[in-house]
């Protein structure tokens, strides 16, 4: 059908009649949202039947500074949120379910969760997720340009916000060291976005709070990228990024309990575990090995290896061995013959 043919009586009989919903008569007409057919609707001055959606039990915003910062988060990472009437219309798109539930453990316990199957932009199938909350979430309509002063003033409330921006943006990464052949590993921890004002503050921060956080462009506006055969030419993308060991664990550790994504958790939880796996490796090798105040029998060094000098002929040994890393020479103590001058 025309768009030309929508009149009082088509969309009577359409709506009321035939009993099609909003959307569905828009695709008849060939438009891609109910959004028109409503306009036309309502200059005709045809009623609607009750929306479902009325029915729902809505509650205000709690008014937690912590949640609040970390729902900011998410708005500024991938939830998208608009005025709908007088409530806060919230979605996001993703074939991820993890991030459905993010959304749900998020904004479940204020509204009705809507929930259903769209075609994604990357992907063939994806999912999308919307609700429609109390108007005391009008703070979620803006997207945030920079990181408010009393977020940013604030350690806890500056956690909140970068968990909510990190359970969308963030990424918790081990990889293999490019050098050792796999046999060490690297943790990372890295942001990715556009933002580059909102980057900035979470780096400045993030140095002043004792880590050690690097900023850089990734990529260069106009740079063409294909995901799935679909060339897209990006905004400038900039990334915070954490290589040091101790910054990445350090920051895992307190973003894991504010998380809601249980990818991202499980994420922070690897690197973690790893760490302490990796702890536990250097102990034991700390039993071990390590270097002790002892004077070399040969070359009369101050400092020798003690036992199980890794590649040693004699690691396996029962009794406990040392070897002199100036001469490399090793004996066993008390093995020690003076020869008489
Ligand atoms: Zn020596």
């Amino acid at each position: 059908m025309d768009k030309n043919q929508i009149t009082e009586d088509v969309l009577n009989d359409l709506y009321w009649k035939r009993g099609l919903s909003l959307s569905q008569i828009a695709r008849k007409f060939g438009m891609r949202s109910d959004g028109g057919i409503a306009y036309h609707m309502d200059k005709f001055g045809i009623k609607r039947r009750p929306s479902s959606r009325k029915n729902y039990i809505r509650f205000e915003f709690s008014g937690d500074l912590k949640e609040k910062a970390y729902l900011l988060g998410l708005r500024t990472g991938d939830i998208h949120a608009r005025k709908h009437c007088r409530l806060i219309a919230v979605s996001t798109t993703s074939p991820k379910i993890s991030q459905m539930k993010m959304f749900r453990a998020s904004f479940a316990k204020y509204a009705h969760i809507n929930e259903y199957e769209c075609n994604g932009g990357f992907t063939e199938k994806s999912r999308r997720i919307c609700c429609y909350l109390h108007s005391s979430f009008e703070f979620l309509i803006e997207k945030l340009k920079t990181i408010p002063n009393w977020i940013l003033n604030n350690e806890k409330l500056f956690y909140s916000f970068l968990a909510g921006y990190c359970d969308s943006e963030g990424s918790w990464i081990i990889t293999q060291h490019k050098k050792y052949n796999g046999k060490y590993k690297d943790l990372i921890f890295s942001l990715g976005t556009s933002d580059k004002i909102i980057l900035d503050q979470i780096h400045q921060k993030l140095k002043e709070l004792g880590f050690s956080s690097h900023l850089y462009m990734v990529r260069k506006k106009g740079t063409e990228n294909t995901i799935n055969g679909i060339i897209i030419r990006n905004l400038d993308l900039y990334r915070v990024m954490m290589s040091n060991r101790k910054s990445v664990v350090k920051l895992a550790k307190i973003l894991l309990p504010l998380s809601k994504h249980a990818d991202k958790q499980k994420a922070k939880l690897r690197i973690i575990n790893y760490n302490k796996l990796n702890l536990k490796r250097k102990e034991l090798k700390r039993k071990r090995l390590g270097t002790i105040k002892m004077p070399c029998i040969k070359c009369d060094h101050k400092k020798i290896w003690k036992n199980g000098y890794s590649y040693s002929k004699y690691r396996d040994k029962k009794y406990t061995r040392y070897k002199c890393p100036i001469c490399k020479h090793e004996f066993q103590k008390g093995y020690v013959i003076i020869c008489p001058q």
